[in-house]
């Protein structure tokens, strides 16, 4: 009889803490961990290359065949980590999606210390701020299994400790949980954030 198994998507704008968290959360649940971008990399599933961004296009057909063969020859705990995890990775075979979100202002650190700037590091922020990422979540997989997870102000192991707590079913999972626009807006720096490009 096969195992049950838990697979579990970890998603949310670049510079969250996907990688770290997720990586860390599969050695703590003995779970294969698959970071996407990774796999793109080295098994070039790619489209071509965009000039603009200077980054490689994932050809997400491609990386979903790949991801639903690793799903079928493989047993036990799977963590798929990537901020499109979602569009490559059937609903159906999903137990739970985590998208990890940050403060924005955290967000700008950690993005400017990962050397985006202009309209990248806006387009992101932006991205964040409108919950671009959870909309995308919410309409693929509803809302029963979508946990959000605020890591602002939380150490690297605090958060992983959350997201356990919360696949223990200790802790609620729930989405709706943080309101970015709202707290820019009250603090008067929705402009400083949201610019145009
Ligand atoms: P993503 O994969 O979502 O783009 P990363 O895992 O690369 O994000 O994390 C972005 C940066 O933030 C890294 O430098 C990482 O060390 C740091 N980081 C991640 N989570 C936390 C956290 N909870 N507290 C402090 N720094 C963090
Ligand atoms: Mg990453």
């Amino acid at each position: 009889m096969k195992k049950i198994r838990k697979v579990i998507l970890v998603t949310g704008t670049p510079g969250v803490g996907k990688t770290t968290l997720s990586q860390i959360l599969a050695s703590k649940l003995d779970a294969l961990y698959i970071g996407i971008t990774e796999l793109v990399k080295k098994e070039k599933l790619i489209t071509s290359i965009d000039d603009d961004r200077k980054t490689l296009i994932a050809d997400t057909e491609k990386v979903s065949k790949r991801l639903q063969e690793i799903l079928k020859t493989s047993e036990g705990n799977i963590i798929i980590e990537g901020h499109y995890a979602v569009d490559v990775v059937p609903e159906k075979d999903v137990n739970t999606v985590f998208v990890l979100r940050r403060d924005p202002a955290e967000l700008m650190d950690v993005l400017e210390k990962r050397g985006f700037e202009g309209k990248k590091l806006w387009e992101n922020l932006a991205a964040e701020i409108l919950d671009v990422c959870l909309l995308d979540v919410l309409s693929a997989c509803g809302t029963e299994k979508v946990c959000e997870i605020d890591v602002s102000g939380k150490t690297i192991e605090e958060a992983v400790e959350e997201m356990i707590l919360v696949l223990e079913k200790r802790k609620a999972c729930r989405s709706g949980i943080v309101d970015w626009l709202g707290k820019l807006e009250n603090e008067g720096q929705l402009g400083e954030f949201l610019r145009d490009f």
